[in-house]
């Protein structure tokens, strides 16, 4: 069967994008996150487009496995750290580098004898209470980490804002204050912002910037696209219209009957549905772009297939190239019709889709 369901990625974009945010960053380095298979577009494919990053940001060892199978030198760095004390000797054989934002894992280092020095990135719990270590806990974490022969002696002092998209919000601006309070006098280079940091927390770019949405083109900023952010989506996502019925006014489409055609009219079939990871929760009305021209979805995404209101579109063909979202229909409208952020939908594309490079 052939696959309709196409994931376009343009690695030009995402070269742009990356020089674009290293120039946003500088002086300070730029962390690329490429975390959740490189935000779903492919782990290793991401890793070629942006050869000689500073450093990776991944989720777990095996994503660091992956890198260096595949023959990735740059910097890696594991941004939960050891899962175990078994991870630490993986990590250092992979030469990659680990958060440390708990007390089992500083037990874990502390309880080997011997190894090559580790680099860490200790975690600092500013306010987002997820991970990291409390600000009063930091300088007796720090010193007990410096002291470990094991360990590389250049520590780097990381926080997580949990609303750094929000500008007008002082949520941040108490993280950062928490932060500094908290590593004064510490040695060490600083990383504090993600993304949204970058762009509204000048104050907060440190010597690392760690940056994944817009690395993609995408935007989690309310009302924002990445384009808005001088970015380059880097992934379309098609199909094709495989049917175009004339369904009868009053009568429903789909499952449960969730949309009523108000008059007589052409119903286009879109082969693409929650089954490819485009969301269910994506209600009527939602914009698909079909000839360069915006359709609305109606009624329920189903698994395999989608309905499309034709009737600003009388010259549709069956086999016509639909597009979900892209750099023609920002992912960041889908999203937000579909009570979603961007990230959601391109992680969450399965492996039915084909993906292919522009
Ligand atoms: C995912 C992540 C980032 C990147 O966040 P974006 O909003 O995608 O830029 C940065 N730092 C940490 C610790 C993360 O987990």
């Amino acid at each position: 069967m052939s696959r309709l369901a196409v994931a376009h990625v343009d690695i030009a974009s995402l070269a742009f994008n990356h020089a674009r945010l290293r120039a946003m960053a500088a002086p300070a380095r730029l962390m690329a996150v490429i975390k959740a298979d490189g935000y779903g577009h492919g782990l290793e494919r991401v890793a070629r487009a942006l050869h000689g990053a500073d450093a990776f940001g991944v989720a777990a060892i095996a994503d660091g496995q992956r890198l260096r199978a595949a023959g990735h030198r740059e910097r890696i760095v594991v941004l939960s750290g050891p899962d175990g004390p078994d991870d630490l000797s993986e990590l250092r054989r992979l030469d990659l580098e680990a958060v440390i934002h708990h007390d089992s894992q500083l037990r874990w280092l502390e309880a080997e004898s011997v190894g090559a020095p580790l680099r860490i990135w200790l975690k600092v719990d500013s306010g987002m209470h997820r991970l990291g270590f409390a600000p009063g806990r930091v300088t007796e974490v720090h010193a007990r980490l410096s002291r470990l022969p094991h360990v590389h002696r250049e520590i780097v002092l990381m926080t997580h804002f949990a609303a750094s998209d929000e500008f007008g919000k002082s949520t941040t601006t108490m993280q950062i204050d928490a932060f500094e309070a908290a590593t004064r006098g510490l040695a060490g280079p600083r990383s504090l912002s993600n993304s949204a940091g970058l762009l509204g927390w000048p104050r907060a770019r440190g010597d690392w910037a760690r940056a994944g949405g817009l690395l993609y083109g995408l935007s989690v900023v309310e009302g924002k696209t990445g384009a808005d952010h001088g970015m380059r989506p880097a992934l379309r996502l098609c199909t094709r219209l495989i049917a175009i019925n004339r369904v009868g006014r009053g009568e429903s489409v789909g499952y449960a009957g969730a949309w009523t055609c108000p008059e007589d009219m052409p119903v286009g079939i879109a082969a693409i549905g929650y089954g490819d990871g485009y969301p269910r929760s994506a209600p009527s009305g939602t914009p698909v772009l079909l000839g360069g021209r915006e359709v609305p979805l109606i009624g329920r995404v189903s698994m395999d297939l989608t309905a499309l209101d034709l009737r600003q579109a009388p010259d549709a063909q069956v086999g016509d190239e639909v597009v979900l979202w892209g750099p023609e229909l920002p992912a960041e409208r889908v999203a937000a019709a579909a009570g979603t952020i961007s990230y959601q939908l391109t992680c969450g594309l399965t492996r039915r889709v084909l993906f292919m490079e522009a």
